[in-house]
């Protein structure tokens, strides 16, 4: 999938942002770059997704869709919020311009749990209705999830609510100490120890309700890897400006490997040195072997 990055800016101000810092001049300057970087986006790939920041906040976006549709694209995918989605107008005319699926962000089962996440009240309500809003007109839907510890405990009531909602995949990744999680690594990023019981869980209860599943960068069907942009779009470097990959997401293994500027532990909270990739295929060998994560059958 080609990715397409159209803005910068964004309606939510997750804890957790890789996008901080990355600088405007990544992404489409106006309607016509945007354009611009669409068409020549289609003629590499006819699957193409835009991503951001926020790409539905772009001017030119309904444009560029429609122009990606007539030079030939056969899947347009959106990374989004979904909070403009709860706008039926917004909605139908992304629809009628040839969008067919997007890859929503949701953090949490409540309200409390996603706006802690996103920072902003009533996002939560906003980003459920959009999703409702978007299986209306059917669009086809994933969501995407950030484990977080705030809510790496609720990873199984999320999938059962994108399932409820009408989601058909779920995609699930680690925060990893990037942008805005690098200033607040202590109470954002989780401990992969802690985390993968649930994970397990997670991927049990999305198997049995039939959803397609991304989960720390492994795709487990080609439905999942055509709902997904990914999350954390970048490559990780030897200094502390990580570069972006574009068309792949950081992976267990590259978390050994990324530049942390660790705060003080707070609160006479102790924690270990990074892992390092090969410490992470210890504790997670079922996705580095490439067999299925226990938990039973669908
Ligand atoms: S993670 Fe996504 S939804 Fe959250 S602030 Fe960043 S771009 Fe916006």
């Amino acid at each position: 999938m080609e990715l397409i990055q159209a803005s910068a800016r964004c309606n939510n101000h997750c804890v957790f942002c890789a996008q901080e810092g990355l600088g405007e001049e990544k992404f489409a300057k106006d309607e016509n770059d945007l354009l611009q970087k669409t068409l020549a986006a289609v003629r590499k790939n006819p699957r193409i997704a835009f991503v951001g920041g926020e790409p539905t906040l772009h001017p030119g976006l309904i444009k560029a869709v429609s122009a990606a549709k007539e030079g030939g694209a056969l899947h347009i995918l959106i990374q989004t919020n979904a909070r403009r989605l709860a706008y039926p107008a917004f909605a139908e005319s992304l629809k009628n311009a040839g969008a067919n699926a997007l890859d929503i962000s949701l953090q949490g089962s409540t309200p409390a749990m996603h706006d802690y996440h996103t920072r902003i009240s009533g996002s939560w309500a906003q980003t459920v209705l959009g999703v409702k809003r978007a299986k209306k007109i059917w669009l086809t839907v994933g969501i995407s999830t950030v484990i977080t510890r705030s809510n790496f405990r609720h990873l199984s009531e999320i999938a059962r609510l994108a399932h409820h909602l009408g989601a058909e995949g779920f995609h699930l990744n680690l925060a990893a100490a990037y942008g805005e999680a690098a200033k607040s690594w202590a109470r954002v990023v989780p401990s992969p120890e802690m985390v993968r019981p649930y994970l397990e869980e997670a991927v049990r209860v999305s198997k049995n309700l039939g959803l397609s599943l991304m989960v720390l960068g492994r795709a487990f069907s080609d439905e999942a890897r055509d709902l997904f942009a990914g999350i954390g779009l970048y490559e990780i470097g030897t200094n502390s400006s990580p570069r972006r990959k574009s068309g792949s997401i950081y992976s267990l293994d590259e978390m050994g490997t990324v530049p942390i500027s660790r705060p003080k532990p707070g609160l006479g909270e102790r924690r270990g040195p990074p892992k390092t990739g090969e410490e992470l295929k210890k504790l997670f060998p079922e996705i580095f072997t490439g067999a299925e994560l226990p938990g039973g059958k669908p």
